[in-house]
């Protein structure tokens, strides 16, 4: 303070007269050395990784009584945030990119999608529409229609073609729980506008299809639209079909349906059921479904990435004859959480149902009808930019390296699979179609089906044990059966065929 300064004219002055630095969450040089901190931290990681237990070994509640209930009031040093990160936070985590995890479908990802997450998150633009920030939609939607061509998609899926823009494109989102969600309620819509009645007084008589082995959250969704659930059909399968959809019981249950008053709406075909893999049979259904103005939408949540191997792509046979197709880059094409991409044949179907035009977000580009806006194709109104890390790892690696990453997950599963037949005291419960292997311990000599399953039990919680390994179960058939995902990122045949010499010891020790 300068000492001329009078009494009262020092109050503007205070912050720097007590020395205070003004509070600045964006320093560049913060950013900087927080980040380079926190790359640290993930790079050693994944050094270690490998010798960590892959189950934590926590009780409900563990982290409350570690760390302060309560909010600092003051600040303190990054150093010290990052310490309790490695003493309370990693020792509380399912290690979900150990080599050693085999649990449900691994998420996979690389350094290019955790390089392109950063960055995003850096960037924190929040494109709504084309207007709010250009390129995150010119990006989500070149990424999309890279990603489309990998698979062979239809061109009629694609958001621009060689000839311009066509009437089908798609969206990135959270989940595939998302993606059916849209499709829903634009089916439905269309349904409601079909059936010529006002508002929606024909919604208690639209139906919606499913498999047995369809993702439980399907249903879930079908609610969340306003179907009834009395209206869920749900068509069993068995082993004649290896748990895919049979077609004939599909157009069999639309007719009695039709029949009854029902009006046939939307029919979700899944390729690589989350249960066993099984796949349904996409061209049969969608011949079906032609027959009664039905929607299709195809969950290839995981096995759609293995479509951009050309042996795979038959299971995606008859996708050009398909309302929407999401997979989720996330299972399997090494993209970080999330990353859903939704492809539909008429983006105006979901933007009929989906659009709002509040004035504060009316611009020249939208008025244009030359920009998509893709708050209008899904639920809520902001949105990451994800295009950015699916374009960075289709880029960075090319479409060379993604087949080889896809088929040394499907080689590593297949010698598991010859491992396992190679053993007797086990079987393969399905046929494998990707990077899953359904096995159990088979029911032989004195042993009953329910005495099989009671061992597979106790070999599943005995080898989780250990640290080791992580497997999980499902029911196939009414036989529990345990479910061999292989494809986390770091793993190698080295891991695969450690995991088997543990749960061949842990079987041995409950068999004899
Ligand atoms: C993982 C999975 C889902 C669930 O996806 P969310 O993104 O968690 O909603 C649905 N269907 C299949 C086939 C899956 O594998």
């Amino acid at each position: 303070m300068g000492s001329l300064g009078t009494k009262h004219a020092s109050c503007t002055a205070i912050p720097e007269a007590e020395g205070k630095a003004e509070f600045q969450p964006l320093n560049p040089e913060d950013v900087r050395a927080y980040l380079h901190k926190a790359v640290d931290f993930i790079s050693d990681y994944y050094t270690n990784i490998k010798s960590m237990p892959v189950l934590p070994d926590v009780k409900p509640g563990y982290l409350q009584d570690e760390l302060s209930s309560s909010p600092p009031i003051d600040s303190a040093p990054f150093d010290d945030t990052m310490k309790e990160l490695r003493a309370s936070v990693v020792p509380g985590m399912t290690h979900w990119a150990s080599p050693n995890f085999f649990a449900f479908f691994p998420s996979t990802n690389s350094a290019a999608a955790i390089a392109g997450d950063l960055i995003a998150s850096a960037m924190n633009t929040v494109g709504f529409t084309w207007q709010a920030s250009p390129v995150a939609t010119e990006m989500e939607v070149l990424a999309l229609d890279w990603l489309a061509q990998l698979v062979r998609l239809p061109i009629t899926f694609m958001n621009r073609t060689s000839t311009g823009r066509g009437t089908g494109g798609g969206v990135i989102l959270g989940t595939t729980s998302e993606a059916m969600l849209v499709t829903l309620v634009a089916a439905r819509d269309a349904a409601l506008h079909r059936s010529g009645s006002a508002g929606v007084s024909d919604l208690p008589r639209l139906v919606v299809y499913a498999t047995d082995q369809t993702h439980s959250t399907f249903f879930k969704v079908c609610r969340l639209a306003g179907f009834d659930p009395a209206n869920f059909r749900s068509i069993p399968t068995g082993p004649e079909t290896n748990y895919g959809l049979d077609p004939v019981k599909l157009l069999e249950t639309m007719q009695a349906d039709r029949d009854t008053g029902f009006v046939p709406t939307y029919v979700c075909a899944t390729v690589g059921t989350t249960s066993s893999n099984a796949v349904d049979p996409v061209g049969a259904i969608a011949d079906i479904a032609t027959m009664f103005n039905v929607w299709v939408h195809v969950d290839a949540a995981y096995a759609g990435s293995a479509c951009i191997c050309p042996e795979f792509r038959h299971h995606l046979d008859g996708v050009e004859r398909v309302d929407s197709i999401s997979m989720s880059p996330h299972k399997w094409l090494l993209t970080c959480l999330d990353c859903t991409c939704l492809y539909v044949r008429d983006t105006h179907r979901l933007s009929g149902s989906l659009e709002t035009n509040p004035e504060y977000l009316n611009n020249d580009a939208t008025d244009s009808g030359k920009v998509t806006d893709l708050k209008d194709m899904q639920v809520g109104v902001g949105r990451r930019f994800r295009g950015l890390k699916l374009w960075m790892v289709m880029h960075t690696y090319g479409t060379s390296k993604l087949q080889e990453h896809i088929r040394k997950d499907v080689a590593m599963a297949k010698m598991f699979e010859d491992i396992v037949c190679s053993d007797d005291r086990f079987e393969v419960v399905v046929p494998r179609n990707f990077a899953l292997v359904c096995f159990r311990i088979k029911a032989s000599g004195a042993m009953t089906e329910e005495d099989a399953d009671g061992a597979n039990r106790v070999l599943m919680e005995n080898v989780n044990k250990t640290g080791k390994a992580y497997l999980a179960h499902t029911v196939v058939g009414d036989k529990f059966v345990l479910r061999f995902a292989v494809g986390s990122s770091l793993q190698e045949e080295r891991h695969v065929r450690n995991a088997w010499d543990l749960i061949k010891m842990t079987a041995s020790s409950i068999l004899d």
